[in-house]
């Protein structure tokens, strides 16, 4: 039955009708959004198998003190396998405000540096979990943070033949897959994007931060409790990450995938 309950607000996040667009006007709920770029790349069909990948240490040591439960049931999984790192530390990217304001844009700096200062405090806390590396070039990233408006599109619901208005939305992460060259070698590689607003406030742009950051290091789904990070909707008390947060990691991460395997040279054609 519990289930049934979730499924049906993980619905209703997805597609909504008139009536709860008004509702989602009175409580002002700030959602948090799950994109998936599914566009699948010319060579799935040589793809690796997938396989599991040793835990890193940081997720081995871990041990829940009061050994609570995890959210693992509500992880999506991919056409690949669940959306693991293999190599560290993980190379995160974050737009920089420039070093030189002018006079006019004093206020605008001021913001942006303490947009920064969020998402660096969020990639700290996560650093507890896995091995992860702030990195200046965006090219050289795995998860590229960008600070931006997230767009609202409005999609027309085949059922009522109206348009739904999607609530704001405050943040968003999304993923593509490559081919990483690696010497003679090629990998099923993955990138992560994530844009977070610029006009949060500091504690909800760390708590953006926070969550989107999680679905950046594989937690693909939604926790169904408010005391998470990953809990599918901005709460008033923002969540710190939770050991259910982290149990939930810990099991992702001891799930096969075909990302970072190889792709040998002769199943390619
Ligand atoms: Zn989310």
């Amino acid at each position: 039955m519990r289930k049934k309950q979730l499924e049906g607000r993980l619905l209703k996040k997805k597609s909504f009708h008139k009536k709860s667009w008004i509702i989602s006007l009175i409580t002002i709920a700030l959602l948090f959004s799950l994109s998936t770029i599914r566009e699948f790349p010319a060579f799935s069909n040589s793809l690796p198998a997938s396989q599991i990948h040793p835990l890193p240490n940081s997720l081995a040591k871990w041990q829940d003190p009061n050994a609570t439960d995890d959210y693992f049931e509500l992880i999506e999984t991919t056409p690949v396998g669940y959306l693991v790192w293999s190599q560290f530390p993980i190379k995160i990217y974050f737009e920089q405000s420039p070093e030189q304001a002018n006079q006019e844009s004093t206020a605008n700096l001021i913001r942006s540096q303490q947009w920064e200062k969020a998402i660096k405090e969020a990639i700290a806390e996560w650093g507890n979990y896995l091995p992860l590396q702030i990195v200046n070039n965006p090219d050289s990233a795995d998860i590229l943070i960008k600070r931006s408006e997230v767009p609202r599109k409005a999609k027309l619901n085949p059922d009522t033949g109206l348009y739904d208005i999607p609530r704001t939305i405050t943040a968003q992460t999304s993923y593509e897959f490559y081919l990483q060259a690696e010497a003679a070698q090629k990998k099923l590689a993955h990138r992560m994007f994530l844009k977070i607003s610029p006009d949060l406030s500091a504690i909800a742009t760390l708590s953006a931060a926070r969550h989107e950051l999680g679905h950046a290091l594989g937690i693909w789904g939604h926790s169904d409790l408010e005391s998470d990070a990953l809990y599918f909707s901005q709460v008033r008390n923002t969540p710190p990450i939770s050991a259910r947060d982290i149990n939930t990691l810990k099991k992702i991460y001891q799930q096969p995938s075909k990302l970072g395997w190889s792709i040998s040279e002769s199943d390619q054609n």
